[in-house]
């Protein structure tokens, strides 16, 4: 199974540079400037993000999406739903450093010091 999942993965990268590669054999060319040229390369790049994103997906990493979700937060501690299990997730974040620290209410959960 890993092989074959190793096979997938190689194939998909195989699409992704070939993807790319066209973009930038378009945009290499001396009417690149053009709409249609534009357009096309523009269209194979968005391609190559969006197939990578779908296909070759991130494990799944609950501390990094509570992370950026506490990022876009005020202040230097409060409350956010936790990404694992729904609950609340309070976190504080050291103004010195700027480390953050957070911890679900839920026994057994998200906990983590950066
Ligand atoms: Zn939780």
């Amino acid at each position: 199974m890993t092989g074959l999942l190793d096979a997938y993965r190689a194939g998909v990268q195989a699409v992704l540079c070939a993807a790319e590669e066209a973009a930038a054999a378009i945009r290499a060319r001396h009417d690149a400037g053009g709409i249609r040229q534009q357009a096309a390369a523009e269209a194979l790049e968005a391609f190559s993000v969006a197939f990578q994103c779908e296909a070759l997906p991130e494990p799944r990493t609950p501390v990094l999406e509570a992370l950026r979700a506490i990022r876009s937060e005020p202040g230097d501690e409060g409350e956010i739903p936790c990404p694992e299990c729904s609950g609340r997730l309070r976190w504080a974040r050291d103004p010195g450093n700027g480390h953050v620290w957070g911890k679900c209410e839920s026994d057994g959960c998200l906990a983590w010091m950066m």
